[in-house]
């Protein structure tokens, strides 16, 4: 076999011959020609038999390594006139448009990056974080589901910080089928205008309930743009806003310790931080040890955890929606009357979602159904801190949360 029909099966790329294989220090070159005789546009389904000329310089792009050995296409294209676009260079059928690499590298790229960290992907792969955000923006893009945004019954919209606490992203879940379908940046009602608004008017009719966390800005959107819809407070943001009141407490009072230059029970408060906000039936066993010292000693972490506890317990499995009336009421009072400023606060958020939190459990949406998914996304969203581009961080979000499967090359080559 010559060297030229081994690399063409080597490469195992669509409608390509190789003319040429070099190897340098570095890499190895192979050079490669379109076997169609017709042009395609990059951009379009158009096609012609007629080129405007060619490429001046060679397209470069780079395939799954050989072993050790870095890989890089070469080939000279010819340009075309589409009617649409006007000149271009003709597409490829292994390489979406505009990108140096292969469908077969990006399919690597995005396999790995649901699934690893940056570090291993960049030093495996050798090319930089910006890039494989590129890569994943193109392959979602192209293979997002395009019906996911048909059919859409229940949904969830929430917000989810990235980056820095200022810099947001507002996610759309279809609750039904457990996934992210949309995303954009910002979080406030002109996002959840955008969602809307893309979706139209017949599908945003068609949406039965729209589960929301208690800031005024997406009821307001949901209100105005699906007002037969019925608007719940998820049961997660609900129990969320009590471990953020918790810990509010437990840093008030650790700064108190700190300033009565009590160092060392600064330090035993601060390591409590994990057994106070876990849930008690998920605590290893120091960390239970300290819950029973945090008990022993009292006071107000001890009461706000209490109430946090208490709030948790409302949203359980198996309650009533008028046990869960009754409870809800409770807390409020109790909360009302605990002195501790968080916990009040919360009372008063609390009672002004009362109608949406109840409708919430009228319709059967439990605390567990978001939070699989919550913790999902905001998993992904802390690998997503390093890219600079929202449309990366969101394109890492949709791949990994949303309806796209994706595969490792070489499960998308079918044996011969
Ligand atoms: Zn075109």
């Amino acid at each position: 076999m010559r060297v030229s029909a081994a690399f063409s099966r080597l490469l195992d790329l669509e409608g390509i011959w190789v003319w040429q294989v070099q190897f340098f220090s570095d890499r190895v070159v192979v050079r490669i020609a379109l076997r169609r005789r017709r042009l395609r546009c990059p951009l379009c389904e158009f096609s012609t038999p007629h080129r405007y000329n060619q490429q001046a310089v060679e397209s470069v792009w780079r395939h799954l390594d050989l072993g050790i050995w870095r890989l890089e296409l070469r080939a000279q294209l010819r340009r075309l006139k589409c009617p649409q676009h006007g000149v271009r260079v003709e597409g490829v059928p292994f390489a979406r448009h505009r990108s140096g690499f292969t469908c077969d590298f990006e399919a690597l790229v995005a396999w790995l990056a649901t699934r690893t960290d940056q570090t291993t992907i960049t030093r495996l792969v050798g090319i930089d974080w910006d890039t494989v955000g590129r890569i994943i923006a193109r392959v979602s893009a192209d293979q997002l589901d395009r019906d996911r945004l048909e059919n859409l019954f229940e949904v969830g919209i929430d917000e989810v910080s990235w980056k820095r606490q200022h810099n947001y992203l507002t996610l759309v879940a279809d609750h039904i089928r457990g996934q992210i379908v949309w995303g954009t940046q910002g979080h406030d009602s002109a996002a959840a205008n955008r969602f809307f608004g893309q979706i139209g008017k017949r599908r945003s009719h068609a949406i039965e309930v729209i589960s929301l966390d208690m800031g005024p800005g997406y009821a307001t959107s949901a209100r105005k743009h699906a007002p037969q819809a019925t608007i719940a407070i998820d049961p997660f943001h609900v129990v969320a806003l009590g471990n953020r009141a918790l810990d509010d407490v437990r840093r008030a009072y650790w700064n108190k310790l700190r300033e009565l230059d009590d160092p060392d029970a600064a330090r035993r408060f601060k390591d409590a931080r994990w057994s106070l906000l876990k849930a008690p039936d998920r605590l290893n066993d120091q960390q239970t040890q300290t819950l029973t010292r945090l008990r022993a000693a009292g006071g107000e972490v001890w009461r706000a955890y209490t109430l946090k506890e208490a709030l948790r317990a409302i949203f359980k499995p198996g309650l009533t929606l008028q046990d869960v009336t009754i409870l809800i009421d409770r807390f409020i009072t109790k909360a009302q009357r605990s002195r501790l400023r968080p916990f009040v606060r919360l009372a008063k958020t609390i009672r002004r979602h009362r109608d949406g939190i109840l409708q919430a459990i009228r319709l059967g949406i439990n605390q567990g159904r978001t939070e699989a998914l919550n913790n999902k996304v905001r998993l992904i969203t802390r690998r997503a801190y390093g890219f600079h581009t929202a449309k990366a961080a969101l394109a890492l979000i949709m791949l990994t949360c949303g309806p796209i499967t994706l595969h490792p090359p070489h499960e998308l080559h079918i044996p011969a």
